[in-house]
Order: structure tokens, then sequence, then C-alpha cells
């Protein structure tokens, strides 16, 4: 990116209540076959239209096609039964009836190449796509065929590195890697964590990035972030790993939470995509605090290699909220921007 403080959104934005209930995770689509596929790419349209009128600098899909930033990925994959469901719990946090795997996993088609040619052709901007992570994939399956995390993992990232490839392929600048269990299963994270992430992006040409943050802003994860007490140091444990890494940019959460602005320190040289919008509330931030967020990390990372973006997806909350949350970081980059050159 050419621009200083370039802004974009971490991923999802909430959909139109003509094709889904809103402010709801899982909500079901309202529509159907032929209608459906019509009504997710328009809701896509409108996603950039709405990232474009903010002002934002890199466009994102918005997850317009997806029922849920995970779940739609392995529904395309075969291996997985969903009708076979088990209860286990999520992230160490919330119980949840999740499918299983019951076979070797695979992928026959690309799942996301159309809508990534569709959101190439609706926008000139560099556009991002994200993508569930190894780790975070496992986390929502039971596994009754390799009975190993490690080798699920695996398998998975060798598909999303297919996927990854039809997605450059289909214009796509920066691949987006969604790990919130990174900031949670740190054994794992160490012993084969960043090495899937990597196998996923191995021989990608476009930029990769990997998002790593604490929740959507729904009541499990704000129940447990209260348990982590005044400072979060979770990702003391990842940081020097992905510095190590492949990978050219790191997403984490900042505003109104309370992870140490100077951890970004430990990542050193990579690109650092700063979330200074809160997902979990309605209040809109002013541009002054968007700025104020961002200069903050200013001491940590060199100014060229800082972008403004969202603490996670804003898929939860009201389109409007939405809206005007996504002007108020392009407005807030703008003004530190003025005031760095
Ligand atoms: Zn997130």
């Amino acid at each position: 990116m050419n621009t200083l403080l370039p802004t974009t959104i971490v991923g999802s934005l909430p959909k139109p209540s003509w094709l889904s209930e809103p402010e709801k995770l899982w909500s079901p689509w309202k529509l159907h076959d032929g209608e459906l596929r019509e009504g997710k790419l328009d809701a896509q349209t409108l996603a950039v239209h709405d990232q474009s009128r903010a002002g934002l600098d890199i466009i994102s899909d918005g997850e317009q096609t997806r029922q849920h930033f995970v779940t739609t990925f392995i529904e395309h994959l075969g291996g997985v039964d969903f009708d076979r469901r088990e209860t286990v719990r999520i992230r160490d946090r919330y119980d949840a009836s999740v499918p299983t795997v019951v076979g070797p996993v695979s992928r026959e088609e690309s799942v996301f190449a159309e809508d990534a040619k569709r959101l190439r052709a609706d926008t000139d901007r560099p556009i991002k796509w994200a993508l569930p992570g190894p780790m975070t994939m496992i986390d929502t399956l039971y596994d009754d065929h390799y009975r190993s995390r490690e080798q699920l993992a695996w398998e998975f990232a060798t598909i999303l590195n297919q996927e990854a490839k039809d997605l450059e392929a289909a214009g796509v600048d920066i691949i987006q890697i969604d790990e919130p269990a990174f900031n949670v299963f740190f054994d794992e994270l160490k012993d084969w964590g960043v090495a899937a992430l990597e196998r996923a992006t191995e021989g990608l040409n476009c930029k990769t990035a990997v998002h790593i943050c604490y929740g959507y802003g729904i009541k499990a994860n704000t129940d447990w972030k209260a348990t982590l007490g005044a400072e979060w140091r979770q990702y003391e444990e990842s940081f020097p790993l992905l510095q190590q890494s492949s990978i050219d940019i790191v997403s984490l959460e900042s505003h109104n939470s309370r992870v140490p602005v100077e951890v970004i320190e430990l990542l050193r040289g990579k690109t650092v995509m700063l979330g200074a919008i809160d997902v979990a509330g309605d209040a809109i931030e002013t541009p002054e605090e968007v700025a104020a967020t961002l200069r903050s990390a200013l001491p940590f990372v060199d100014e060229d290699k800082l972008y403004a973006s969202g603490n996670c997806g804003m898929a939860p909350l009201a389109r409007g909220v939405a809206r005007q949350k996504m002007v108020a970081l392009a407005e807030g980059a703008g003004l530190l921007r003025r005031e760095l050159s």
C-alpha cells in the first residue's frame, strides 16, 4: 500500500435484513436456491459500497456470502458430517453442538473463488479475503476420524492453501487467516500452530495476514474477557513466533481492550493491523479516539507498517452502527495521516 495508515475492516459486516435476521450469529438465510445466491452477492456489492463510501482503502466482502466465518467454509468440505453432532467446548469458553469429522477431509472445488471474482469486479481498490485458520477450525468440530488435533489441523492447512491460491488467482491482494484460537491454546500454538499457518499461506505471492482477537462482541466473549485481569498479555505468546514467520501482517485488538500496546514491539518488522474500533458496543468512536489509538502504537511500529482496522468482525452489530464505525475509522486514520505528513 502506498497510502500511509491504510484502513480496512477485519472481516464481517452485518447482513441486510432481507438476507438474514440481523444482530445474530448463525442467523438462517431468508432466501433459497438461486435467489439466495443472487441475494448473497447483491449484499456483498452493498458491503463494498458501504466500505467505499466510508472511505476505507482496502475492501473486504463483509462475509456476506457466509453464515459464519468458520462453519460456512467447513460446510463445503468432504469428510465432515453436519447431521452427526456432538457437544464440545469452543475455545475453552462455551459449549456448542458441532459437526463430526467422519473421514478424510477434502475440498472438491473452490469455496469462495466466485465470490472473490465478484468482489474484484466491484471495486478498483485492493481487496482482502479472510479464511478461518486451521486451529480455529479444528476447535469447532468433533473428530471421530483422525483423533489428532494436530493431524486434522495439518489437513485443513493443506486445503486452505489450495483455497488461498484460488483466491489469489481471483485477484485478492491480501489473504487473511483468522486464528482467535492463538489467544487460547498456547502449547499447540508453539508445537504446530504457526507452522500450520505458514503451510496454509505457503507459495502465495499476495500479502498474507493473520487476525488474532478476543472474539466477537457476544456475551460468552465479554464474560471471558472479564476474567483475564487488568492486563491482557496473551499476544506475548504468539507475537515472537509470528515475528519470525513468513506472515506479512498481524491483526490485533486494541481500542477499549486491556492489551498493553507495547506488545506490538514483539512484531517489529511486520506490518501491524491495529484494532482502533471496538466491536463489542454500539458507541461510535470519534475520529480523535481512533487517531489516539493509532498514535499510541507509533513508538512500537514503523509508521509505514501500520494499518488501521477494527478489533474484530462487525457481524453482530446493527448495520447503521457498523457504517458509522467505518466512517470513524477512515476519518480517524485521516487525522493522524495529516499529522504525520
Ligand atoms: Zn476477531
